[in-house]
């Protein structure tokens, strides 16, 4: 279902990790990482190569936030009830690229849905002897 199968060179893909491609290409790179795994196993490879050089393209990402997920996106990830292609993207962006937004606002979501499956039942039997309550006193 991989709409793009364009082979791209290290070159190519490269000026993609440095941002020194046209928007629409970068855009075209962009959607295949969220959907093709090969390919994303192979931008890995070429992130973890380019880790040990002089130049970490993963402080390159995280400088830009180059392809963030979405709050909603990351919480579904959370939850894991993303597709199988999403959650490993995500996956990717938070490991291989470690990007710190997205880490922090995992933390912040983690944290504040974290609050046991109890806490939350607790919540909705409050919320539901208030509504009991006005109801009732009406
Ligand atoms: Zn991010």
């Amino acid at each position: 279902m991989t709409a793009d199968s364009t082979e791209y060179t290290d070159a190519e893909l490269t000026a993609y990790l440095e941002e020194g491609l046209a928007a629409e290409a970068m855009a075209r790179i962009e959607e295949r990482l969220r959907s093709d795994d090969g390919f994303r196993r192979r931008v890995t490879l070429l992130v973890n190569h380019r880790e040990t050089g002089r130049h970490s393209a993963g402080d390159l990402w995280r400088g830009n936030r180059l392809s963030c997920p979405s709050r909603q996106e990351l919480g579904s990830y959370l939850l894991g009830g993303l597709e199988e292609d999403l959650g490993q993207y995500i996956h990717f962006h938070l490991d291989t690229v470690g990007c710190r937004v997205c880490r922090a606002n995992l933390d912040d979501l983690r944290s504040s849905s974290s609050d046991s499956p109890g806490t939350q039942s607790r919540r909705q039997k409050f919320f539901e002897s208030s509504v009991g309550r006005i109801r009732t006193g009406q």
